[in-house]
């Protein structure tokens, strides 16, 4: 698999707003924030894609949504709330084929999304 710049993130070669890190997920500011609160959450391997989660690295989305957890309680938005997406593919409009979770929060979000 071809690297992403999520690996360039994560080995430190270039540099990201880091704001979450443990020995399995890494949390960082998105570039383009969509809300005032924009950060994602990737495991420290590669896995693709949501299709290429399987009983072997499964673990890693239970670790991302912990993580997810702390960080919210941390930033005092777990009450307030939040909204955690993942995209897959073309139709998910996915971009970086290391699979992440956007974490946005900091305001209401529209529902139903586009
Ligand atoms: P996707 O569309 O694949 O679900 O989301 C990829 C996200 O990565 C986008 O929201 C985009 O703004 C963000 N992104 C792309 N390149 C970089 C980068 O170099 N640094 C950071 N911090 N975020 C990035």
């Amino acid at each position: 698999m071809e690297p992403t710049i999520f690996d360039l993130i994560l080995n430190k070669e270039i540099p990201a707003d880091i704001v979450f890190e443990n020995d399995d997920v890494l949390g960082f500011k998105d570039v383009n924030p969509q809300a005032p609160i924009h950060v994602l959450f990737i495991p420290k391997v590669r896995i693709a894609t949501h299709n290429d989660l399987d009983a072997s690295n499964i673990d890693y989305m239970s670790k991302i949504h912990l993580a997810i957890n702390e960080y919210a309680a941390q930033i005092g938005e777990a009450a307030n709330g939040y909204r955690i997406v993942m995209n897959c593919n073309e139709n998910g409009q996915q971009t970086v084929f290391h699979i992440h979770m956007h974490f946005l929060a900091g305001r209401k979000m529209e529902w139903p999304p586009g």
